[in-house]
């Protein structure tokens, strides 16, 4: 089992679905040479990808190009299908920071192959997260920073505004297709700036008023 645990009040949920948007920012469609999606990106990756903050990730012996993706994560606390708009915002009642980290060397080549893209999502430690922060102490704003240094040095800076897909559109449009459950993650897509991590590097990523993580490549 892998949980995800809330602070104050202080509370652990089971780990179900953990679910993430691709190419959710303008910006970072472009630098990925694609048109921003007319309709959100969805793929999964499994809970045994999860870690907290402070983990070590190990580079992966079968990739030579692991990245970062900064990423404002949801957890959702109640059962929900076919939610209405207000609906699938009331199910979002909490909010980290996370890494959604990813061997793009491995999903360009999937990619040119027309395969699907899995293997290079759901390595161990691939899913970081923050401990997560309850609505109303942490109220998603669009205008707060999205940011991530790697040794000291930003390299994602931009707001949440810039997402094409909002939180409570996400969670209404997954739900549309699946019923989600509490204790399941969505990550919300990751801005321009990605790049690759070497041994040794450290990951720090951090939402305005939310919280911060941190990360450390062997
Ligand atoms: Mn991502």
């Amino acid at each position: 089992m892998h949980f995800v645990r809330v602070l104050y009040p202080e509370r652990t949920e089971i780990v179900g679905k953990i679910l993430c948007v691709g190419k959710n920012y303008a910006e970072h469609a472009k630098e990925m040479g694609c048109e921003p999606p007319k309709l959100p990106i969805i793929f999964l990756k499994p809970a045994s990808s999860l870690c907290y903050t402070n983990q070590k990730i190990a580079y992966p012996k079968h990739s030579k190009e692991m990245h970062y993706e900064a990423e404002l994560v949801l957890l959702i606390g109640k059962k929900i299908k076919e939610p209405s708009l207000q609906d699938a915002e009331d199910a979002i009642v909490a909010y980290a920071v996370g890494l959604d980290m990813t061997l793009r060397d491995l999903q360009n080549e999937f990619k040119l192959r027309g395969e699907p893209w899995t293997l290079s999502k759901v390595f161990d430690n691939s899913a970081v997260v923050s401990y997560f922060i309850p609505k109303g102490q942490y109220n998603f704003n669009p205008e707060d920073r999205i940011i991530l240094k790697v040794n000291g040095v930003v390299k994602q800076n931009s707001q949440m505004k810039n997402m094409i897909f909002k939180p409570a559109e996400i969670v209404k449009f997954i739900a549309d297709r699946m019923t989600l459950e509490p204790g399941d993650l969505i990550f919300t897509g990751t801005p321009e700036g990605v790049g690759k991590v070497e041994p040794g590097d450290t990951l720090e990523a951090y939402i305005e008023n939310l919280t911060d993580l941190r990360a450390y490549i062997t």
